[in-house]
Protein backbone atom coordinates (compact mmCIF):
# COMPACT_ATOMS: atom_id res chain seq x y z
CA UNK A 1 0.00 0.00 0.00
CA UNK A 2 2.89 2.20 1.25
CA UNK A 3 4.24 1.35 -2.53
CA UNK A 4 1.26 2.49 -4.14
CA UNK A 5 0.97 5.77 -2.51
CA UNK A 6 4.86 6.72 -3.10
CA UNK A 7 4.46 6.09 -6.66
CA UNK A 8 1.62 8.26 -6.73
CA UNK A 9 3.35 10.86 -5.26
CA UNK A 10 6.17 10.41 -7.46
CA UNK A 11 4.05 10.92 -10.70
CA UNK A 12 5.26 13.10 -13.25
CA UNK A 13 3.49 16.41 -13.36
CA UNK A 14 3.59 18.11 -16.34
CA UNK A 15 1.49 21.68 -16.61
CA UNK A 16 1.32 24.38 -19.08
CA UNK A 17 -0.19 27.95 -18.27
CA UNK A 18 -1.63 29.56 -21.29
CA UNK A 19 -2.98 32.85 -21.87
CA UNK A 20 -2.13 36.57 -23.16
CA UNK A 21 0.78 38.55 -22.27
CA UNK A 22 -0.15 40.03 -19.06
CA UNK A 23 -2.43 37.44 -17.65
CA UNK A 24 -0.67 36.60 -14.48
CA UNK A 25 0.84 33.45 -15.55
CA UNK A 26 4.17 34.82 -14.22
CA UNK A 27 2.62 35.46 -11.28
CA UNK A 28 1.66 32.60 -10.30
CA UNK A 29 4.06 30.15 -11.53
CA UNK A 30 6.40 30.69 -8.40
CA UNK A 31 3.55 29.74 -6.28
CA UNK A 32 2.59 26.21 -7.76
CA UNK A 33 6.30 25.55 -8.69
CA UNK A 34 7.04 25.84 -4.83
CA UNK A 35 3.95 24.16 -4.14
CA UNK A 36 4.75 20.96 -5.91
CA UNK A 37 8.83 20.90 -6.45
CA UNK A 38 8.53 21.60 -9.86
CA UNK A 39 10.55 23.51 -12.50
CA UNK A 40 9.44 26.53 -14.20
CA UNK A 41 10.04 26.91 -18.16
CA UNK A 42 9.44 30.41 -19.81
CA UNK A 43 10.40 30.53 -23.44
CA UNK A 44 10.39 34.28 -22.99
CA UNK A 45 12.43 34.29 -20.13
CA UNK A 46 15.09 32.54 -21.50
CA UNK A 47 15.46 34.25 -24.56
CA UNK A 48 15.43 37.35 -22.92
CA UNK A 49 18.56 35.88 -21.09
CA UNK A 50 20.12 34.88 -24.66
CA UNK A 51 19.11 38.45 -26.02
CA UNK A 52 21.06 39.90 -22.82
CA UNK A 53 24.36 37.91 -23.63
CA UNK A 54 24.27 38.22 -27.05
CA UNK A 55 24.62 34.36 -27.51
CA UNK A 56 23.75 33.15 -31.02
CA UNK A 57 20.11 32.31 -30.54
CA UNK A 58 19.59 35.55 -28.64
CA UNK A 59 20.89 37.30 -32.09
CA UNK A 60 18.61 35.29 -33.78
CA UNK A 61 15.58 35.85 -31.75
CA UNK A 62 15.75 39.56 -31.00
CA UNK A 63 14.14 41.59 -34.31
CA UNK A 64 10.84 39.21 -34.03
CA UNK A 65 10.77 39.89 -30.02
CA UNK A 66 11.40 43.77 -30.45
CA UNK A 67 8.69 43.62 -32.52
CA UNK A 68 6.62 41.12 -30.70
CA UNK A 69 6.23 38.54 -32.88
CA UNK A 70 6.73 34.71 -32.25
CA UNK A 71 10.29 33.79 -33.04
CA UNK A 72 10.73 30.18 -34.97
CA UNK A 73 9.02 26.98 -33.99
CA UNK A 74 12.89 25.68 -34.23
CA UNK A 75 14.04 28.08 -31.86
CA UNK A 76 12.22 27.83 -29.26
CA UNK A 77 11.30 23.68 -29.49
CA UNK A 78 15.17 23.36 -29.23
CA UNK A 79 15.20 25.52 -25.90
CA UNK A 80 12.69 23.43 -24.30
CA UNK A 81 13.95 19.88 -25.84
CA UNK A 82 17.34 21.20 -23.58
CA UNK A 83 15.76 22.84 -20.63
CA UNK A 84 13.29 19.78 -19.70
CA UNK A 85 16.73 17.44 -18.96
CA UNK A 86 17.89 19.71 -16.33
CA UNK A 87 17.79 17.83 -13.15
CA UNK A 88 15.32 20.38 -11.16
CA UNK A 89 13.08 19.15 -13.85
CA UNK A 90 12.89 15.38 -13.08
CA UNK A 91 9.64 15.51 -10.85
CA UNK A 92 7.84 17.54 -13.49
CA UNK A 93 7.35 21.00 -15.07
CA UNK A 94 5.48 23.91 -15.24
CA UNK A 95 5.89 25.15 -18.89
CA UNK A 96 4.98 29.10 -19.46
CA UNK A 97 5.00 30.49 -22.51
CA UNK A 98 5.15 27.45 -24.26
CA UNK A 99 3.85 25.88 -26.25
CA UNK A 100 2.41 29.01 -28.36
CA UNK A 101 1.87 27.25 -31.75
CA UNK A 102 0.30 24.00 -32.91
CA UNK A 103 3.74 22.99 -34.25
CA UNK A 104 5.19 23.59 -30.71
CA UNK A 105 2.15 21.46 -29.14
CA UNK A 106 2.76 18.49 -31.79
CA UNK A 107 6.48 18.36 -31.31
CA UNK A 108 6.14 19.03 -27.26
CA UNK A 109 3.91 15.78 -27.60
CA UNK A 110 6.74 14.31 -29.48
CA UNK A 111 9.41 15.14 -27.18
CA UNK A 112 7.22 13.63 -23.64
CA UNK A 113 6.28 10.40 -25.65
CA UNK A 114 10.48 10.32 -25.61
CA UNK A 115 10.30 10.24 -22.00
CA UNK A 116 7.29 8.13 -21.54
CA UNK A 117 4.78 11.03 -20.03
CA UNK A 118 1.86 13.38 -21.34
CA UNK A 119 0.71 16.83 -20.54
CA UNK A 120 -1.51 16.59 -17.76
CA UNK A 121 -3.24 19.74 -17.02
CA UNK A 122 -3.37 23.12 -19.12
CA UNK A 123 -4.41 26.04 -17.04
CA UNK A 124 -5.93 28.85 -19.08
CA UNK A 125 -5.31 32.30 -17.97
CA UNK A 126 -8.34 33.74 -19.73
CA UNK A 127 -8.66 37.31 -19.73
CA UNK A 128 -10.37 40.31 -21.41
CA UNK A 129 -7.43 42.22 -23.69
CA UNK A 130 -9.27 45.43 -22.63
CA UNK A 131 -7.64 44.76 -19.21
CA UNK A 132 -4.29 44.35 -20.10
CA UNK A 133 -3.02 46.86 -21.04
CA UNK A 134 -2.58 48.54 -18.21
CA UNK A 135 -1.09 45.49 -16.91
CA UNK A 136 1.47 45.28 -19.05
CA UNK A 137 2.59 48.90 -18.88
CA UNK A 138 2.87 49.03 -15.05
CA UNK A 139 4.92 46.02 -14.82
CA UNK A 140 7.99 45.96 -13.75
CA UNK A 141 10.54 43.16 -12.98
CA UNK A 142 13.42 41.89 -11.67
CA UNK A 143 15.57 39.85 -13.97
CA UNK A 144 17.71 37.29 -12.03
CA UNK A 145 14.44 35.85 -10.22
CA UNK A 146 11.73 36.39 -12.50
CA UNK A 147 9.62 38.23 -9.80
CA UNK A 148 7.18 40.44 -11.10
CA UNK A 149 5.86 43.70 -9.43
CA UNK A 150 3.21 45.93 -10.57
CA UNK A 151 2.85 50.24 -9.76
CA UNK A 152 -0.60 49.91 -8.69
CA UNK A 153 -1.49 46.28 -8.48
CA UNK A 154 1.42 44.99 -6.91
CA UNK A 155 3.67 47.77 -5.95
CA UNK A 156 7.34 46.68 -4.32
CA UNK A 157 7.80 48.58 -0.82
CA UNK A 158 10.39 50.86 -2.41
CA UNK A 159 10.00 51.67 -6.24
CA UNK A 160 11.74 50.53 -8.74
CA UNK A 161 13.95 48.03 -5.78
CA UNK A 162 12.92 44.24 -5.28
CA UNK A 163 11.84 43.45 -2.16
CA UNK A 164 13.75 40.40 -1.66
CA UNK A 165 17.67 41.41 -2.47
CA UNK A 166 17.37 45.40 -3.15
CA UNK A 167 18.39 45.13 -6.24
CA UNK A 168 17.10 47.51 -8.81
CA UNK A 169 14.19 46.24 -10.97
CA UNK A 170 13.40 47.05 -14.77
CA UNK A 171 10.49 47.44 -17.38
CA UNK A 172 10.76 44.96 -20.55
CA UNK A 173 11.65 46.68 -23.68
CA UNK A 174 8.43 45.52 -25.07
CA UNK A 175 5.90 46.09 -22.50
CA UNK A 176 4.49 48.83 -24.23
CA UNK A 177 0.92 49.59 -25.59
CA UNK A 178 2.52 49.46 -29.23
CA UNK A 179 4.10 46.44 -29.11
CA UNK A 180 1.20 44.97 -27.09
CA UNK A 181 -0.87 45.10 -30.07
CA UNK A 182 1.23 42.55 -31.96
CA UNK A 183 1.92 40.82 -29.17
CA UNK A 184 -1.89 39.99 -28.75
CA UNK A 185 -2.53 39.70 -32.52
CA UNK A 186 0.41 36.67 -32.51
CA UNK A 187 -1.78 35.09 -29.41
CA UNK A 188 -4.99 35.24 -31.16
CA UNK A 189 -4.09 34.25 -34.65
CA UNK A 190 -1.39 31.74 -33.71
CA UNK A 191 -1.85 31.10 -29.95
CA UNK A 192 -5.07 30.58 -29.50
CA UNK A 193 -5.56 27.25 -31.57
CA UNK A 194 -3.20 25.63 -29.33
CA UNK A 195 -6.35 25.45 -26.84
CA UNK A 196 -8.41 24.06 -29.55
CA UNK A 197 -5.71 21.36 -29.61
CA UNK A 198 -5.62 20.57 -25.63
CA UNK A 199 -9.49 21.26 -25.43
CA UNK A 200 -9.87 18.49 -28.16
CA UNK A 201 -7.66 16.20 -25.72
CA UNK A 202 -10.05 17.36 -22.18
CA UNK A 203 -7.24 18.51 -20.76
CA UNK A 204 -8.01 22.23 -20.19
CA UNK A 205 -9.14 24.19 -17.11
CA UNK A 206 -10.16 27.49 -17.61
CA UNK A 207 -9.75 30.06 -15.12
CA UNK A 208 -11.04 33.73 -14.16
CA UNK A 209 -7.68 35.80 -14.47
CA UNK A 210 -9.18 38.93 -14.36
CA UNK A 211 -9.75 38.38 -10.72
CA UNK A 212 -7.14 40.06 -8.19
CA UNK A 213 -3.73 37.30 -7.50
CA UNK A 214 -5.10 35.71 -4.57
CA UNK A 215 -8.32 34.45 -5.72
CA UNK A 216 -6.44 33.33 -8.81
CA UNK A 217 -4.14 30.54 -7.11
CA UNK A 218 -7.35 29.41 -4.67
CA UNK A 219 -8.26 28.60 -8.91
CA UNK A 220 -5.25 26.79 -10.03
CA UNK A 221 -4.87 24.94 -6.35
CA UNK A 222 -8.57 23.64 -7.05
CA UNK A 223 -7.60 22.63 -10.72
CA UNK A 224 -4.10 21.34 -9.69
CA UNK A 225 -5.64 19.09 -6.54
P1 LIG B 1 2.26 37.05 -17.81
O1 LIG B 1 3.37 36.22 -17.20
O2 LIG B 1 1.05 36.23 -18.11
O3 LIG B 1 2.71 37.87 -18.97
P2 LIG B 1 2.41 38.54 -15.28
O4 LIG B 1 2.22 37.47 -14.26
O5 LIG B 1 3.81 39.05 -15.46
O6 LIG B 1 1.77 38.10 -16.71
O7 LIG B 1 1.43 39.74 -14.90
C1 LIG B 1 1.44 40.97 -15.64
C2 LIG B 1 1.35 42.16 -14.68
O8 LIG B 1 0.08 42.15 -14.05
C3 LIG B 1 2.39 42.11 -13.57
O9 LIG B 1 2.83 43.43 -13.32
C4 LIG B 1 1.64 41.55 -12.36
O10 LIG B 1 2.13 42.09 -11.13
C5 LIG B 1 0.21 42.00 -12.63
N1 LIG B 1 -0.78 40.97 -12.27
C6 LIG B 1 -0.65 39.63 -12.36
N2 LIG B 1 -1.77 38.99 -11.95
C7 LIG B 1 -2.65 39.98 -11.63
C8 LIG B 1 -4.02 40.01 -11.16
N3 LIG B 1 -4.68 38.85 -10.96
N4 LIG B 1 -4.60 41.21 -10.93
C9 LIG B 1 -3.92 42.37 -11.14
N5 LIG B 1 -2.64 42.43 -11.58
C10 LIG B 1 -2.02 41.26 -11.82
P1 LIG C 1 6.74 36.34 -23.00
O1 LIG C 1 7.80 36.60 -21.97
O2 LIG C 1 6.09 35.00 -22.82
O3 LIG C 1 5.75 37.47 -23.07
O4 LIG C 1 7.49 36.27 -24.40
C1 LIG C 1 8.21 37.37 -24.91
C2 LIG C 1 8.54 37.16 -26.38
O5 LIG C 1 9.39 36.00 -26.54
C3 LIG C 1 7.34 36.86 -27.28
O6 LIG C 1 6.68 38.06 -27.72
C4 LIG C 1 8.01 36.11 -28.44
O7 LIG C 1 8.69 37.00 -29.31
C5 LIG C 1 9.06 35.27 -27.71
N1 LIG C 1 8.54 33.95 -27.32
C6 LIG C 1 8.41 33.48 -26.04
N2 LIG C 1 7.94 32.21 -26.04
C7 LIG C 1 7.78 31.88 -27.34
C8 LIG C 1 7.30 30.72 -28.00
N3 LIG C 1 6.90 29.62 -27.33
N4 LIG C 1 7.28 30.72 -29.37
C9 LIG C 1 7.68 31.79 -30.07
N5 LIG C 1 8.11 32.93 -29.51
C10 LIG C 1 8.18 32.98 -28.17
Amino acid sequence: MYWVLQLLEEKMRDNLLFGPPGSGKGTQSPIIKDEYCLCHLATGDMLRAAVAAKTPLGVKAKEAMDKGELVSDDLVVGIIDEAMKKPSCQKGFILDGFPRTVVQAQKLDEMLQKQGVKVDKVLNFAIDDAILEERITGRWIHPSSGRTYHTKFSPPKVLGVDDVTGEPLIQRKDDTAAVLKSRLEAFHKQTEPVIDYYSKKGLVANLHAEKPPKEVTVEVEKVLS
